[in-house]
């Protein structure tokens, strides 16, 4: 017998058939003796239609209030669930992130969890009942509303079962696990029985969607053990993010292929090469809300330096405007850049032990004869930056070229 943390999101609960679907893999899981707690996401689009409705009231929503709308969503689907349960005969009761008292900071609409009240889910754990948990808010120490972030009730999930000391974590999705790839760009691409939690951070940060990726990050601080599974599929082990590497199985050197469409490239070039530069060019950037990624400064030469780096392509216009006050200032030559650009990333955490990865990467991206305009690597990842045409292409050929295409 085990304390499972279950969490199903949108698409999962999205209709009445669909709630009373999870209501029964609930009840199975019940009845194999767990003890559960469910946490839920609103239905799919509920969010979406919630924030549209509050900007047709205010432009600029104001973030209190808009978390006290944005939250119900979850209190719809948490009272769906338990009624479902009660129809199968099984006890069920469900919180609010409030009446849990999921306690945050007072960061309106990104607000971040200090700590979770286990007292009355413990109490109607022992008396049997399933718990089921709003995700995605909590309440700040004034009693307000808040909501963690897009995506937030991965997070809600994880943390709770590291409140709780949970045995096993899982994530029920549309998918049914973590791929080697989009599987819509690879249709060869194949589900991964494990992956580490380094190489879950890289992903989700490079663009792969399964996980928001504070609860990985999250997951991996508190040991939970998590578990992404499909919620459309009756069996399945789904893929276990797991904190070691299983030193008896023979991993491939890379894990997987994350690619990224939203990113523009801008360069400013011919700026004096001295020091404070950076900082000049990348500031403003910064003061200006603008999410930096990919940096690169080339080594100076006749006392000037080129500088590059990559924003959301939403933020390209804007990126632009700031940097053309920034040169007028600092004396740089030219300021100019590409939104047609998309970043590719091979990760695994065999890169480590591994020599000739990069050269491999790079010897495969040529034959196919495509121009890499940026590269930037870690420890286990190498990404690089290429025309976004060539985004399909450059994921496919790496796929096959690392054997990811017979990975199992
Ligand atoms: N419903 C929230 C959202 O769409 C939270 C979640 O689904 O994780 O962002
Ligand atoms: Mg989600």
């Amino acid at each position: 017998m085990a304390l499972i943390v279950q969490k199903y999101g949108g698409t999962s609960v999205g209709t009445p058939d669909r709630i009373k679907n999870v209501a029964r893999r609930v009840a199975k899981f019940k009845a194999q003796g767990h003890d559960l707690v469910v946490v839920l996401s609103a239905m799919s689009g509920e969010t979406n239609r919630l924030i549209a409705l509050a900007k047709e009231i205010q432009a600029n929503p104001d973030p209190r209030e808009l978390d006290v709308i944005v939250s119900t969503g979850e209190q719809v689907t948490i009272g769906l669930l338990a009624m479902a349960l009660k129809e199968q005969g099984i006890e069920a009761k469900s919180y609010t992130g409030g009446q849990v008292k999921i306690l945050t900071d007072s960061l309106h609409t990104k607000a971040r969890i200090q700590s979770i009240d286990d007292t009355a889910m413990r109490a109607d754990l022992n008396a049997g009942r399933v718990v089921i948990v709003a995700g995605f808010q909590g309440v700040d120490a004034e009693g307000n509303i808040t909501t963690l972030g897009r995506g937030g009730s991965d997070t809600s999930g994880v943390a709770l079962a590291a409140a709780l000391k949970a045995d096993e974590c899982q994530i029920y999705t549309d998918v049914d696990g973590v791929y080697t790839t989009d599987p819509r760009v690879v249709p060869e691409a194949k589900k991964l029985k494990t992956i580490t939690f380094e190489e879950m951070l890289e992903m989700a940060s490079l663009g792969s969607k399964v996980l928001q990726i504070r609860s990985v990050e999250f997951a991996g601080k508190y040991n939970v053990k998590l578990r992404v599974l499909s919620s459309f599929q009756e069996e399945g082990e789904g893929t276990l993010i797991t904190f070691e590497e299983d030193p008896n199985m023979e991993k491939p050197v890379v894990s997987g292929i994350a690619f990224n469409r939203d990113e523009a490239r801008i360069n400013v070039i011919g700026v004096p090469d001295k020091p404070g530069i950076a900082y000049q060019i990348l500031g403003p950037v910064a003061d200006a809300n603008i999410d930096v990624d990919m940096i690169i400064q080339n080594v100076g030469q006749d006392g000037t330096t080129d500088f590059s780096f990559t924003v959301p392509k939403g933020e390209f216009a804007r990126t632009i405007k700031v940097l053309e006050g920034v040169q007028a200032h600092v004396g740089g030559k030219s300021v100019n850049g590409d939104d047609k650009i998309c970043k590719v990333s091979i990760v695994g955490v065999g890169m480590r032990s591994h020599v000739g990865v990069a050269s491999t990467m790079f010897r495969t991206l040529a034959e196919e004869g495509i121009n890499i305009q940026m590269i930037s690597t870690s420890e286990i990842k190498i990404s690089v930056i290429v025309d976004e045409k060539y985004l399909e292409l450059a994921v496919r050929v790496l796929h096959k070229a690392f054997g990811l295409d017979q990975a199992k």
